[in-house]
């Protein structure tokens, strides 16, 4: 892919996003994090030229190449993909910057456990499976509420900012906006018990997340395809 057509993503990327969160409001600021798996180093690092600093990886095993290839750039990196129990290790040796993709107790437990062997902490977001999807991994809306707390209670290594989810499998624009708002007011309730960030939005669905109050886009095709 070359620079200029890179280039030109990003400028759109980023023009649509300022309009977006400024229909929210001027105070509304949304933070872009690049989802790189459709990426190689070099387009990371070219995107990292144009000004952007924060990119997601799906599996850890990209995320340990790509973070060791790119050592020498303070890339702000973000773990978004499942984690599977054979791999939390790894993921808390690659210290990211947010783990999005805290999906059940049972993995918060886990990933507490290993934390705790390796003198570490980690920041996460809870993953919510807003549209109730089979194929989603994620809690369920109505269960979210009590995980996100009984997380804070027994999982000292854990620091939770929030919430993320990824938005309703469907053309049908209501659906979509649907799921964004239930997830938006779960992270309404977790405000007071500190959550900071409401990570939803992603190519096709980004601005409809920034408009039901998300803070954070995750943005993979629209930049590197
Ligand atoms: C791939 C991915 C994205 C980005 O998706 P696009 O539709 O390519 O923008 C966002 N979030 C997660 C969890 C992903 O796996």
């Amino acid at each position: 892919m070359d620079k200029m057509r890179l280039r030109e993503n990003f400028d759109e990327i980023v023009q649509r996003v300022e309009k977006a969160r400024l229909r929210v409001s001027e105070y509304h600021i949304v933070k872009i994090v690049a989802a790189s798996k459709y990426a190689g180093t070099q387009e990371i690092e070219e995107l990292y030229d144009l000004g952007q600093r924060a990119f997601g990886e799906n599996r850890v095993q990209d995320l340990k190449e790509k973070s060791q290839a790119l050592e020498h750039l303070p890339i702000e990196w973000h773990f978004i993909g499942r984690l599977q129990k054979n791999k939390i290790n790894h993921l808390i040796d690659l210290n990211p910057f947010l783990m999005q993709s805290l999906d059940s107790y049972e993995l918060a437990l886990e990933l507490d456990k290993r934390l705790i062997a390796k003198e570490s902490v980690m920041d996460c977001l809870l993953q919510i499976n807003s549209a109730k999807e089979e194929t989603k991994a994620g809690v369920y809306p109505e269960e979210a509420f009590d995980t996100y707390q009984r997380i804070i209670a027994d999982c000292k290594k854990i620091n939770l900012k929030g919430v993320m989810t990824i938005g309703a499998h469907t053309d049908n624009e209501e659906e979509i906006r649907k799921s964004f708002e239930t997830t938006y007011k779960i992270y309404e309730a977790l405000q007071p018990h500190g959550a900071k960030i409401c990570s939803m939005g992603m190519s096709h669905d980004f601005e409809l997340a920034i408009e039901c109050g998300s803070n954070m886009v995750r943005i993979g095709s629209l930049f590197f395809k």
